[in-house]
């Protein structure tokens, strides 16, 4: 039996995390359960799965909390999150909260001495080198929920002592795969929410569309398997069925794969290293027929030459883009901006703050707090 406390559970993975609880359980118990404004889905989860603690970092008043939910610790706030990471005792912490609001949390859990299941790749993206750092010093290391990470960590279970020369981290290119520059800059919301192969979060969804999710996973990869983003190249294959591969000096490729069900990398970080049935269809090969590969395309994604230029850069880069990403994402959301305006005001963010430095938590959340004013600074030339 594992303990687990999930942050962030009222999300897509929050949610699919809680459906494997409720397939198994005599594996897990729920602890600590955290949202940030789904109030009524949070209270149904409380009253199924009866955790000890729950809280939304949107505060409600105490008086709103159903009467038959009063048997747990309610927390309101940012504060809620910290209990969840790292006072109410648990074997696990999934963190699946959205964005660098992550971050503290997952460095709240390491300095617990927590496991840490890892969904919120922005935590890695933003503070890559002291959440790893802060593992390290606990001895536990980060399982991946990220499904490509998780298929690159599958695979080298199989590696033994020999490092890869390779990752190949595969993506499914989104909806705009074979659009042209133009018709992706007018692109509308309802178009970029229509991701071909998975169903996610609004914001991530967006970042499949502009391989935003790619650029930030080169850079959670390059942390997760201490890789230098030349190693790294990003394979867009559209039925998204292998969910990535390394290769071996040898020439050897490993690769995983199976139908894209998120259930798979979900449950593998709570059972690793044993594996147990998810409900996921098996992948039927004949079916399939055939798996097809394109290289990205730095022109019509720009993000993806911006993900390794902010790697070499260093400092704070990496969290500008981020920071700027998320502000950008959020007035697409709000259809503020075109599409196409996402990948400018990065690229002007990155251009004025790529100098700052990441040496501590202040400084990174300073970059990414400089990185959202740039974007409103820049946002109103572009509407
Ligand atoms: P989502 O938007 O569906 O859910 C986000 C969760 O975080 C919700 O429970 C929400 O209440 C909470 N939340 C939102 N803003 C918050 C804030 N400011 N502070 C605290 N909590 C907040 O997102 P998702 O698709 O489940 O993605 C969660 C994370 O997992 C992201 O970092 C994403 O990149 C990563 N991820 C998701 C998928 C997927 O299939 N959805 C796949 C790989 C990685
Ligand atoms: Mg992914």
């Amino acid at each position: 039996m594992s303990t687990i406390n999930i942050l962030g559970s009222t999300g897509s993975i929050g949610t699919q995390a809680l459906q494997l609880v409720r397939l198994h359980p005599d594996r897990f118990t729920v602890k600590a359960l955290t949202a940030h404004s789904n109030a009524q889905l949070l209270f149904q989860q409380v009253r199924e799965f009866r955790p000890e603690m729950a809280g939304l970092t949107k505060p409600i008043p105490m008086e709103d909390i159903p009467a038959d939910l009063r048997f747990c610790r309610w927390v309101m706030g940012k504060e809620a999150l910290r209990v969840a990471a790292a006072e109410v005792p648990a074997d696990q912490v999934l963190v699946s909260v959205v964005g660098i609001a992550g971050l503290q949390s997952v460095m709240d859990a390491l300095n617990a001495g927590r496991q840490v299941l890892l969904a919120n790749k922005e935590a890695l993206v933003t503070g890559g080198h002291l959440v790893m750092d802060a593992a390290r010093r606990i001895g536990k290391p980060l399982l991946p929920v990220d499904s490509e990470h998780s298929a690159i960590f599958q695979c080298l279970q199989g590696a033994a002592d020999n490092q890869p020369v390779k990752l190949l981290l595969t993506a499914s290119g989104g909806p705009f795969r074979t659009w042209d520059k133009e018709r992706m800059a007018r692109a509308t919301r309802a178009e970029a929410l229509n991701h071909p192969n998975w169903s996610m979060g609004a914001k991530i969804t967006i970042d499949s569309a502009s391989m935003f999710n790619k650029a930030l996973e080169i850079i959670e990869a390059r942390w997760l398997f201490d890789m230098p983003p030349e190693k790294i190249q990003v394979v867009v294959h559209p039925q998204s069925i292998i969910h990535s591969a390394i290769e071996f000096a040898d020439g050897a490729v490993i690769a995983q794969l199976g139908v894209p069900d998120m259930r798979v990398p979900i449950q593998y970080a709570m059972t690793y290293p044993e594996r147990l049935p998810t409900g996921s269809k098996p992948l039927d090969l004949f079916a399939l027929g055939q798996m097809t590969f394109e290289p990205g395309d730095p022109v019509r994604f720009p993000a993806l030459r911006l993900a390794v230029e902010c790697l070499n850069a260093g400092g704070a880069a990496c969290t500008v883009l981020n920071g700027a990403n998320e502000a950008a994402v959020a007035a697409f959301l709000r259809e503020e901006i075109p599409f196409g305006a996402i990948s400018t005001l990065v690229e002007g963010a990155v251009e004025k703050l790529c100098h700052l430095p990441a040496n501590n938590l202040d400084d990174i959340f300073a970059a990414d707090a400089a990185a959202r004013a740039a974007v409103a600074e820049l946002l109103p030339a572009l509407r």
